[in-house]
C-alpha cells in the first residue's frame, strides 16, 4: 500500500486525519485493518464500518497494535490518542486490510460513511447540489440522493367560546 495514494486534496476525499496518522507510523510496516464485531457472540459484523469498531495499525496473527478509526479521524489526543494492542481471538476481530485499502482508494470517506451523514473535517465540497436543490450527488463516491419538498403544517386546536346565555 502506497501511503502517498491518499494524501488529501481539495476534494476533501481523504481525511487529513488518517493521512497524518499514516505517515506517523509507517515505519511500523505494512498498515492492516481489522473490524470488530458488534455483538458479544464476536461472530456478526455490521455491513458499515463505522470508524468506532475499525482498528489501523500493525500486528500479527494473534495481535493487532492500533487505534480505532474514530480516534484518528476525531484527532483525539491522551490516553484516546494512544495505540492499544488488542488479541484478535479475544476481540473477535476480523481482517479487512485489502478491502478497506481498496475500497477507501476508490471512494475515500464514504468508506465508513456509506450512509452519507457524517459531517466531517474538510467535507465541503462533499456534495453537489443540482435540480433546484433536491438532487444532491456525492463528488467522493457518485451516490445520488433525490429529495422530496416537505411542508411541515402546524395545526392548533382551540375552543372559540360565543356568549349564548
Ligand atoms: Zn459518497
Amino acid at each position: 500500500m502506497n501511503i502517498d495514494q491518499f494524501k488529501p486534496d481539495d476534494t476533501g476525499k481523504f481525511s487529513p486525519l488518517l493521512y497524518r496518522y499514516l505517515k506517523r507510523n509507517e515505519k511500523f510496516g505494512q498498515f492492516q485493518v481489522w473490524q470488530r464485531p458488534i455483538n458479544e457472540a464476536k461472530d456478526e459484523f455490521s455491513e458499515y464500518w463505522a470508524p468506532n469498531h475499525l482498528i489501523v495499525g500493525h500486528g500479527s496473527d494473534s495481535c493487532a497494535i492500533g487505534r480505532s478509526l474514530g480516534s484518528i479521524i476525531r484527532g483525539e489526543r491522551g490516553v484516546n490518542g494512544q495505540s492499544f494492542a488488542y488479541a484478535i481471538g479475544m476481540f473477535g476481530l476480523r481482517n479487512i486490510t485489502k478491502e478497506f485499502w481498496e475500497k477507501y482508494a476508490s471512494i475515500g470517506r464514504c468508506a465508513w460513511d456509506a450512509q452519507h451523514r457524517m459531517g466531517m473535517v474538510g467535507d465541503g465540497e462533499r456534495f453537489t447540489f443540482t435540480d433546484n436543490g433536491l438532487t444532491m450527488t456525492c463528488n467522493w463516491c457518485g451516490k445520488i440522493y433525490c429529495g422530496t419538498k416537505r411542508v411541515r403544517v402546524e395545526r392548533h386546536r382551540f375552543i372559540e367560546w360565543k356568549e349564548v346565555a
